[in-house]
Parts: structure tokens; C-alpha cells; sequence
């Protein structure tokens, strides 16, 4: 792991580099379909560049068990499904005419954007957290824990239902809010953008950021090989969450470079399997200090 300060650059510079551009255009009043996919698209391949020259771990840089089409899969599935998400929700604001008006639209753009990435990432922990609890929503999120090693796509390696009902709180209290689309297309992407650095597989370094935001040195320990050991860090922009609300794992050094779910043996690799397997009958393994919530509703 390099210590070099150059690792301090590339977390900083993407990340907020890439949302500021996006919020300063979005204010100048161009289209969000004008400057967020464009952003997005150049953020992705900095960041595969830099998962090629600068790698955390050599091991995560090759495929696993052809982990990467199923991945491609997802990340076409899931930003698929994100846009048709904003579409219906552009017209429902439509339909309901600005009838819904407590959002502060007059304040500047950039704080809205703010007060919707916190409201959407809270959503986003809360949703997360109790995957961890409720069998039925772990049996869709454990899909996400099944890569055998953390890269940047598995940021979006979730199951379909599971990615509609982690952004849905968020969306429907900026809804019944009266939040303007731009405001959610902004915060859906800065969404999207995090979670390429929270799992990239890059050599960076985040500093004195990691107390306010989940990089991938907090992440990756959420991605152990024992459910018992993977209840926290649990958020997907800000880590203030799990400090806030007592979930921060306990670490020492690096996490392990092994990684995966011993205890759900039965996860599929495929992504059309990995689509069915929630709604499988079958019996959830057990392991660990404590039982899978699919071992025990099993
Ligand atoms: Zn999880």
C-alpha cells in the first residue's frame, strides 16, 4: 500500500472534481443529460485507469469466476433502472404541478444538492442496515457481498429490487417534499460516482476525509468473508452515519484481501442467477459467529 502523497489526489480531485462540475453546470441551467452522463462516463474511465497503474491489491485485478460480465450485467441493469427512476419521477412532479412546495427552491442549487445526497444517503443507510437484519432484504442484498474481490463495479453488483428499494426512501421524501428532478438526477449521480471509489480497487488514500466520508478503506471492510463480521459500515456516501449511529466496524491496518460470503455457499455467479436466487427455496447456510438472517428464516 503506497503512502506516496499522491495518493491523497485522485479521491478528492474525481470525487468532488467531478459533483462540483456537475453542480456548477446544472446551475449555469444546463441539462442534467447534458453534463452528468458525460461526467459520470470520465469519471469511470479514471477510474479504470487508475485500477490499472495504481491497484490496491494486484489479486483484485483480474476476473474472478467471470465476475466481470456479471457485473456489467448490473451496472447496465442498475443505471437502467436509476434513469427510469428520474424519468418517473420528472413526471410526477410534472403531474402534480408543483403542488408539493415545502422543497426550498429558492435557496442556491448547490445547497439543494446537498440537503437531497444527505436525504438520499440516509435512505441509503438505513435501507443497508436493515438488509442486514431482515431475511427477506438479505436475501436480495447478499448478492453484493458475493464478489470475491472489491473493484469498482461492484459498487453496482445489487439486485434489481434491492437497488429500487435502497433509493426509494430518499426519493419519496424528496417527493413529498416537492424536490425539483435536477436536484435527484445530482444526487443520484454523485451516488453513483461514490460508489466507484468506495469499491475501486485503487491504491488511494482519503486522509482525514474518511471520518466524514465511506471510502473504500472503510468499505472494504464490509466486505469480509463472515456475515458475523460484516454488520457496519453501512454507508454509501457519508460514514457519519455508522459513527452517528454506533455501526463503524472495528479495524486495525488494511482489511483482508480475502473476501466474499462463506455463509451463503449458494450464491450464483451469473447474473440472471444471482436475479432468482432471493426467491429460490432453499436453505440458507449458517456460519460464523452467528447465523445468516436467510439461515434463520430458512
Ligand atoms: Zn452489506
Amino acid at each position: 500500500m503506497s503512502t506516496h502523497p499522491v495518493s491523497y489526489l485522485p479521491y478528492p480531485v474525481i470525487f468532488f472534481g467531478g459533483t462540483a462540475a456537475l453542480v456548477a453546470g446544472v446551475s449555469q441551467g444546463l441539462p442534467y443529460w447534458h453534463v452528468g452522463p458525460p461526467i459520470l462516463l470520465l469519471a469511470a474511465l479514471l477510474v479504470l485507469a487508475l485500477e490499472r497503474v495504481f491497484p490496491h491489491a494486484e489479486v483484485w485485478r483480474r476476473d474472478h469466476d467471470g465476475d466481470t460480465l456479471t457485473d456489467v450485467f448490473h451496472v447496465t441493469g442498475n443505471l437502467a433502472l436509476s434513469h427510469v427512476s428520474l424519468l418517473l419521477y420528472t413526471l410526477a412532479m410534472e403531474l402534480t404541478g408543483g403542488a408539493l412546495s415545502w422543497w426550498p427552491r429558492d435557496w442556491p442549487f448547490w445547497a439543494q444538492f446537498l440537503v437531497g445526497t444527505v436525504l438520499l444517503d440516509l435512505g441509503l443507510y438505513g435501507i443497508h442496515r436493515a438488509s442486514h437484519h431482515v431475511p427477506a432484504l438479505w436475501r436480495l442484498h447478499a448478492i453484493h457481498h458475493s464478489p470475491r474481490r472489491v473493484y469498482w463495479l461492484n459498487g453496482q453488483r445489487r439486485h434489481l429490487l434491492h437497488e429500487a428499494l435502497e433509493g426509494a426512501p430518499g426519493l419519496l421524501v424528496m417527493g413529498l417534499l416537492g424536490a425539483p428532478p435536477t436536484v435527484v438526477a445530482c444526487a443520484l449521480a454523485a451516488v453513483t460516482l461514490h460508489l466507484m471509489f468506495q469499491h475501486g480497487n485503487i491504491a488511494y488514500r482519503a486522509g482525514v476525509l474518511r471520518h466524514v466520508f465511506a471510502v473504500a478503506e472503510l468499505h472494504r471492510w464490509h466486505h469480509q468473508r463472515l456475515y458475523a463480521d460484516v454488520q457496519g459500515n453501512y454507508g454509501a456516501i457519508l460514514s457519519v452515519w455508522d459513527r452517528l449511529f454506533g455501526t463503524a466496524l472495528p479495524q486495525k491496518g488494511e482489511a483482508p484481501l480475502d473476501v466474499g460470503m462463506d455463509d451463503e455457499p449458494t450464491l450464483p455467479t451469473d447474473y440472471l442467477g444471482q436475479l432468482a436466487w432471493p426467491f429460490r427455496g432453499r436453505r440458507g447456510a449458517r456460519g460464523g459467529i452467528g447465523a445468516s438472517p436467510s439461515g434463520q428464516d430458512a
